[in-house]
């Protein structure tokens, strides 16, 4: 599946899923784009920009990985703009702190039921290619999984001290290792 333009997708499920709140005016609050190759360990994310508090959200993006989608059908596209449009609206819009809690359950499920096109899930989940890791590191925050091939003492949940510390380095955050086996 080529890639298809972000920009309109996420226009369309604004309209129709958060009540067209993640745009003030005609502007989006935030930036929507396709990755570079680089981006292999999640399927996408959203990221608070530094400029929150004094310019509304400026800088805050949400990037989806071109390697792991472009081979995979729209709907997998589509889930995971919307998954990490719900990330987006609880930040900017209802301006609380939470990863995958109640406000996320409760917009999914809203989600889920108004539409056939997708299904939202927590995780994203699609084959990551990736050889078999030695190690899977666990956020304790959010509970996201990543292959690592060592441990890394002190390492922090990228994603957790972005969305809840404002990018720094956080004790909440630093990932927990559990032994993969070669058949995970
Ligand atoms: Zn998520
Ligand atoms: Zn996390």
């Amino acid at each position: 599946m080529p890639l298809v333009p972000l920009l309109p997708l996420f226009h369309r499920f604004n309209r129709e899923h958060f009540s067209g709140s993640l745009v003030q005016g005609s502007q989006p609050l935030l930036a929507v784009r396709w990755s570079d190759g680089r981006l292999r360990k999640t399927a996408g994310f959203y990221r608070r920009g530094p400029l929150l508090a004094a310019a509304g959200g400026q800088g805050s993006e949400i990037v989806l990985s071109r390697p792991l989608l472009e081979p995979l059908p729209q709907s997998a596209t589509e889930s995971t703009l919307c998954h990490e449009m719900i990330h987006a609206w609880i930040d900017l819009v209802l301006h609380v702190r939470e990863g995958h809690g109640p406000h996320f359950h409760a917009r999914m499920a809203a989600i889920n039921a108004a539409q056939n096109e997708f299904q939202l899930s927590v995780r994203h989940q699609f084959p990551v290619p990736i050889t078999p890791p030695r190690w899977w590191a666990v956020c304790p925050c959010c509970g996201r999984r990543s292959p690592y091939r060592r441990r890394m003492k002190k390492a922090a949940c990228r994603q957790c001290c972005d969305r809840h510390h404002g990018g720094s380095w956080h004790a909440s955050c630093v990932l927990v290792y559990e032994p993969a086996s070669l058949e995970d």
